[in-house]
């Protein structure tokens, strides 16, 4: 085992949890056990819940210009460590080293947005009638929790820390069973910075300890990242329990390809999309629409694909079970009469034979009631509809129940317009294969991709993690009555 056994984290210290159930972590890239990480139980999570909530009065009380210096701080130190933190990432995901280091990058500018914060919480006031002023403040909930998935173990946990600490709360995060390492430096790096013991917590598990998180009385507030199956169950049992909940889930995301598209950027754009992360990304191209003839540029998307090699610049999915699934889903889809353009299944990466890849795969002449143009496969596979208008490809979107993403690729406006009038989508592109919005944008899609309102960046979180407190004062008694006395 290269690392010692997963703790948990809290109060500021690493600890030891008591159970026999410890699940391996194994590394995609060649098969290494790296650790093993411990299944909390519902007990280890109420000490987190305590060490929280002691940590809570403090915290919440220090004013927010004082507590976004940590995260100056921190980012420095993500900066310092981005190397490292880089190199685990892509040890426990399987992702290449370069799409680590933008991982890392992704999470200092969300940094870099939360120590805005004290800018954009400032609240407003009003002397609503003579003497009397109405003002409103953001006040932090508590103690609240954050349930992130597999595929970026550094990003997504800082989509929500930096900006629920800094607006004053206290957070429990739950990281993915499946790559619990780099949460464990994230920890540390913030001790460093200065974070108060408590204010940032680290439980380990899988179904039962969110289970838990869901139905504990002392948490505030979940937001969940993950697959849209297990986004519908935290949802539900979290808002039973009356707290507040923002589920992102799943995707399927249809790039809209027309005859007029630059060839050359339109082809390096699909397959960069599909086949980043090893398609292990909520915002990959999983569909492509070709509107009218593109044979050319399909041509051109065979070529690129081709270029990309397991093991070199295309890293492992997330384990033995995942490839067999997307491996299953290529093969349905040829069994369908689906035509196989480049073949990404039995791909060994040299010298790494216990890794688990897929080779990039390009399915043309895939019919919208076929598997793989419905489901989110979650690997480096492209399926290429085809269809005679603009309309019909549109109307394959919004049957889709997802709604993360969609682009087109065109070099007229008025279609681009057409098409962002008309996705069913909450995050759009033209002539971008990956339309995540930079911060200060918020990141958040639509349909079954999430269940709550608001998204979970930028700006927008501000509100998912505060509530607001609303004051209504008379500084001159002596004048007198008014309509509200
Ligand atoms: P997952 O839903 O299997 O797991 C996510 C988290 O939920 C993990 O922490 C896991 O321990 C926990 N979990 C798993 N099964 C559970 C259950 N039955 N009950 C309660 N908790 C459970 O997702 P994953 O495989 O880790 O991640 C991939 C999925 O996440 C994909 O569907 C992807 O599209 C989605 N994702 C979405 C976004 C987004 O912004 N919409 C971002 C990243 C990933």
């Amino acid at each position: 085992m290269k690392y010692q056994e997963v703790k948990n984290y809290i109060g500021g210290k690493f600890v030891e949890v008591n159970t026999n159930k410890r699940l391996d972590v194994i590394s995609p890239v060649d098969g290494t056990l790296l650790s093993k990480v411990p299944m909390s139980s519902a007990k280890d999570l109420d000490e987190a819940v305590k060490a929280a909530k002691a940590a809570f009065p403090a915290w919440s009380k220090m004013p927010i210009k004082e507590r976004v210096q940590i995260f100056f701080r921190y980012k420095t130190l993500l900066e310092r460590d981005l190397k490292a933190l880089a190199e685990l990432c892509s040890e426990e995901n399987g992702k290449i080293y370069g799409e680590s280091v933008a991982e890392i990058e992704k999470c200092i500018e969300l940094t870099e947005f939360a120590t805005s914060l004290p800018q954009l919480v400032t609240g407003e006031v009003l002397e609503v009638s003579r003497g009397v002023e109405c003002r409103t403040e953001h006040a932090p909930l508590g103690v609240v929790a954050s349930i992130v998935p597999f595929n970026f173990p550094a990003m997504v946990p800082n989509w929500t820390l930096p900006n629920a600490i800094a607006l004053g709360n206290c957070l429990i995060m739950k990281p993915s069973e499946k790559v619990p390492l780099s949460c464990g430096k994230i920890a540390e790096l913030l001790k460093e910075a200065g974070l108060p013991d408590g204010v940032f917590n680290i439980v380990h598990g899988d179904v039962d300890i969110v289970n838990a998180i869901c139905d504990h009385p002392g948490i505030e507030a979940v937001s969940f990242v993950g697959s849209t199956k297990v986004a519908k169950i935290v949802y539900q049992r979290a808002t039973q329990n009356l707290k507040r909940c923002l589920a992102l889930g799943g995707a399927k995301n249809h790039l809209l390809v027309l005859p007029d598209a630059k060839e050359d950027m339109t082809a390096a754009n699909v397959v960069a999309s599909m086949s980043g992360c090893a398609g292990q990304r909520c915002m990959a191209a999983s569909a492509m629409i070709g509107v009218g003839n593109v044979d050319h540029i399909i041509e051109k998307i065979v070529i690129e694909a081709k270029k990309i090699v397991a093991g070199k610049n295309l890293g492992a999915v997330i384990n033995k079970e995942s490839k067999e699934r997307i491996e299953r889903y290529i093969t349905e889809a040829e069994n369908q009469g689906a035509k196989i353009l480049v073949d990404g299944r039995n791909a060994v990466a040299e010298g790494k034979e216990q890794g688990t890849y897929v080779g990039p795969t390009v399915i043309d002449f895939v019919t919208p009631d076929m598997s793989v143009a419905k489901e989110e496969i979650f690997g480096p596979v492209i399926s290429i509809m085809r269809t005679n208008t603009l309309d019909e490809a549109i109307a394959i979107e919004n049957s889709n129940p997802y709604g993360n993403a969609a682009s087109i690729f065109t070099q007229n406006g008025g279609y681009a317009r057409y098409l962002i009038d008309r996705a069913s989508a909450g995050m759009i592109g033209v002539n971008v294969g990956v339309p995540v919005p930079r911060e200060p944008f918020s990141f958040g899609g639509w349909n079954e991709s999430k269940f709550g309102v608001g998204d979970i960046t930028g700006k927008s979180s501000i509100e998912f993690w505060t509530k607001l407190k609303k004051s209504t004062t008379k500084w001159n008694p002596e004048a007198g009555t008014n309509w509200m006395s």
